[in-house]
């Protein structure tokens, strides 16, 4: 599975109109972080084999098929297929994980207090970029980790974009925060290049540009919430106050898909959350994004996303207005619209 290679475009690029006119209203979500990172394996409790998938933190739209696809290999040694299996979660991770079932052969019910558009991952921008996670120090775990990425971006690159809202797009970063190299260093992503000027109006010193996919949430979400459905996926509104529910359901394997859920429900103290605040202008066809840390631009088809923050250990899910002020100024000046 190669990146793209498309050529980056040098012609001149559209700057975005920051000004009061355009600001649509802020979200705010919490990033389902982990210590230790990611956690697919496999649990007995009682008479019940769960099979976690947990613990996705900034990048969980990016590696959510490739979890998907190793919880189910986890599930395969559980249950024959066309068993039932019980999926708990109903954001991007549990309808992959879903997703992948049915496609395996085998019934799905799906339980969840919010679906799809309602939950955190409808939130997301979302930039296919393996940050905001802990991927381990081992060399197993880091082995792991690219897998992982290897097998998601082969699925979104399977997809048909038109439908699943996926797309190629340029990011640009100032020097600044021209970070994290090692991000390239498998190849998945292709490697940045070096620029002398950005190919917009901008106040910041230019730093490079690299292409990779972006996903239009909100009709991603959609789709693969179709995808389920017409799959044969039963799904069930349902909030857990604890453990001792799941006992009382029929089906012995279930796959743990409820991100900061996991910390209530099956007692793993080392999930917190990173609250993350965005705020949405009026949407504008840019052709391209800004990555400067976790303050981006996305040019998302219902909104022009900026963000951002990521708060380790703030469960405060409502947006605030001093971060929306400081997100709004950090954009107005990397422009120079200040
Ligand atoms: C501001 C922001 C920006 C982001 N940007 C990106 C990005 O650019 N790229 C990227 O890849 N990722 C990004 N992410 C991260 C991504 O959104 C998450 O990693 C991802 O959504 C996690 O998906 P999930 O399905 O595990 O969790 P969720 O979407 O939170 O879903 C959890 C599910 O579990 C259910 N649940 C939990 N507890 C219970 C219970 N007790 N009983 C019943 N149901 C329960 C919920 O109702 C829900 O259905 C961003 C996140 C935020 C907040």
């Amino acid at each position: 599975m190669k990146p793209s290679t498309k050529a980056i475009s040098t012609k001149p690029l559209p700057t975005p109109d920051l000004s009061d006119e355009q600001y649509l209203g802020a979200v705010c979500g919490l990033r389902p972080c982990r210590h230790g990172g990611l956690r697919v394996e496999t649990e007995q409790l009682g008479s019940k084999k769960i099979i976690h998938n947990y613990g996705h933190g900034g990048c969980g739209v990016t590696i959510s098929f490739g979890s998907a696809q190793l919880a189910a290999d986890l599930v395969s040694k559980a249950a024959p297929k066309g068993d039932r299996i019980i999926v708990l979660g109903a954001g991007v991770v549990g309808l992959t994980t879903a997703r992948e079932l049915l496609h395996r052969g085998y019934q799905v019910i799906i339980y969840a207090d919010k679906i799809a558009q309602d939950t955190t991952s409808s939130i997301a921008g979302a930039l296919w970029l393996p940050v905001g996670i802990d991927f381990g120090d081992s060399p197993a775990k880091v082995q792991r980790m690219h897998d992982v990425l290897q097998r998601s971006q082969t699925v979104f690159r399977s997809l048909d974009p038109k439908l699943y809202g996926i797309e190629d797009l340029s990011i640009y970063e100032p020097k600044i925060s021209s970070t994290e190299p090692d991000l390239f260093d498998t190849g998945i992503i292709a490697k940045p290049i070096k620029i002398d000027s950005f190919p917009f109006e901008c106040a910041a010193e230019p730093g490079r540009v690299f292409k990779t996919l972006f996903i239009h949430n909100n009709r991603f979400l959609s789709a693969i919430h179709k995808d389920v459905i017409e799959l044969g996926a039963e799904i069930r509104q349902r909030k857990f106050a604890s453990i001792d529910e799941l006992a009382d359901l029929n089906e012995s394997v279930m796959v743990n898909c409820l991100a900061l859920g996991s910390r209530a429900l099956f007692g793993d103290k080392q999930v917190y959350a990173a609250r993350g605040v965005l705020v949405h202008m009026k949407p504008q066809d840019l052709g391209y994004g800004i990555h400067d840390g976790f303050k981006y631009l996305f040019p998302r088809e219902d909104a022009l996303i900026l963000g951002g923050c990521f708060h380790e250990y703030d469960w405060d899910d409502k947006p605030d207005q001093e971060m929306i002020d400081e997100i709004l100024n950090h954009h107005r000046r990397f422009f120079g619209q200040f």
